[in-house]
């Protein structure tokens, strides 16, 4: 068959996407898939959920779209007391988008303009993390840290200071506990605010548990807090970058609440909707809102669909559903429970060097040699590999290469839907297992 869709992939091709049945997706060939990552992280309540499907209908017929700069509506304005009302501390706005790199470009923007506001247009950089992924428009692109990602459009990017990711695995030393690796990061961290001078730096930009470039790096314990108090100590604003890692997908409605620590600034998007529509958002201190509101009146940014009613409809009725049917508790008890099936499976695997995560966001990453931690040859793209061998047994999973600097390592990242079973956990990782052998059985001898 020829298509005129441009895919991702000028070389692969895809299944058709028919049917979906809760935690499953099916083919046109009538082969159902496990939605085990929810495509990217993104299907917390699994496919056709009755519900959310009920609420975008009755939105649409009551009225489908008002542009927000003539309208608000009832359902936006739901949506937002509903996400202000479970905000970490001094959270006062949303700011709706239609998706991840669009709450990025958005939260850049306000941060900058917050310092303007107030008095401070010096203030010009942003430092975020090696490792990380913020999306992929120009702006998101610049402060994410996935080498293969920026390389061909770097001429494009605004220069960006980037720092070591947290990565205990690869990164603690032996004789350092985790606090004191931690605290060796927050050093760094002070390091590149003082190169570039403090009160020239807008913000700190971090994901609070890293997901698409490394596969579920979690902070060590005390990290983030000291994130905090350095960027308290020179004005510096926190944005926390929770489009993947939040809104329960941890066992906590944002991840940072594990973690003691309240951002300036806190993008959220996937979940949010959980694919049953586009939609991302920012939620904003109430400070810089102040500031806004004293200074130009206006948040100077905007685009065409911000703040859509059929999109804020949906989201309203996930957050609902999770709420009603305590699905966050779901999320620690069922996220132990693939960890604990993770471990047994796969603990003692030659070929597994760690497993981690927190809730039902997991990785599982490869190294040819779990003493060295050595890394598979990279033009074999295991990962690759991995997700073919997965798709053929019906499974999704999300693997990605070039965990450890753009280029080298491979992982796996999952993310199955919070109405996850045991006996889909079971499924899952017996697929996974399986599919990970059969991707090594595929490995010239010398790796
Ligand atoms: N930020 C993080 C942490 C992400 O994981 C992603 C997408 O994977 C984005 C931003 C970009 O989101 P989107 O693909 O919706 O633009």
């Amino acid at each position: 068959m020829t298509t005129h869709v441009l895919h991702r992939s000028l070389r692969h091709k895809l299944p058709t996407a028919v049917a979906v049945d809760g935690v499953r997706l099916i083919d046109g060939q009538g082969k159902s898939y496990i939605d085990a990552s929810g495509g990217a992280a993104v299907s917390c309540l699994g496919h056709g959920h009755p519900d959310v499907i009920a609420a975008i209908h009755a939105q649409i017929d009551k009225i489908a779209y008002a542009h927000t700069s003539f309208f608000t509506t009832e359902v936006a304005e739901q949506l937002a007391d509903k996400l202000v009302a479970g905000a970490p501390d001094g959270i006062s706005h949303v700011y709706f988008v239609s998706g991840g790199s669009e709450a990025i470009e958005a939260a850049l923007k306000m941060a900058r303009q917050y310092f303007v506001e107030i008095g401070q247009p010096e203030r010009r950089h942003f430092i975020a993390r090696r490792q990380s992924y913020h999306g992929n428009t120009l702006g998101a692109l610049a402060v994410g840290g996935n080498e293969w990602r920026r390389r061909q459009f770097a001429p494009l990017l605004i220069p960006v200071t980037h720092v070591s990711p947290c990565y205990e695995y690869r990164d603690r030393r032996a004789d350092e506990s985790a606090e004191q690796y931690g605290a060796r990061l927050v050093q760094e961290l002070a390091a590149a605010i003082d190169e570039l001078g403090p009160q020239t730096v807008i913000a700190f930009v971090a994901e609070t548990v890293g997901g698409a470039t490394a596969g579920a790096l979690t902070p060590v314990p005390g990290y983030l807090r000291g994130v905090r108090e350095l960027c308290d100590r020179h004005g510096i604003l926190l944005l926390l970058d929770e489009v993947m890692c939040g809104m329960g997908r941890t066992g906590t409605l944002h991840a940072c609440e594990q973690d003691g620590v309240v951002p300036d600034l806190l993008t959220i998007a996937k979940g949010l909707g959980g694919g049953y529509q586009p939609i991302g958002a920012v939620l904003v201190q109430g400070k810089i809102v102040d500031a806004f509101e004293r200074g130009s009146g206006l948040f100077q940014h905007g685009h065409t669909y911000i703040g859509h009613p059929t999109a804020c409809a949906a989201a309203l009725a996930v957050q609902q559903v999770i709420a009603r049917d305590n699905l966050l508790d779901a999320v620690k008890r069922q996220g132990q429970g693939l960890q604990d099936r993770l471990q047994r499976k796969l603990g003692d695997h030659p070929h597994v060097g760690d497993l981690r995560g927190r809730g039902l966001f997991r990785g599982v990453e490869l190294v040819a040699d779990r003493a060295s931690k050595q890394t598979f040859d990279p033009t074999h793209r295991l990962h690759a590999r991995i997700k073919a061998q997965a798709m053929a047994r019906g499974l999704m999973v999300y693997p990605m290469g070039g965990t450890i600097d753009g280029q080298h390592g491979d992982h796996v990242l999952l993310a199955p839907p919070f109405i996850v079973t045991d006996d889909d956990l079971d499924q899952i990782v017996d697929r996974l297992a399986a599919a990970i052998d059969a991707a090594l059985a595929e490995l010239p001898a010398t790796r």
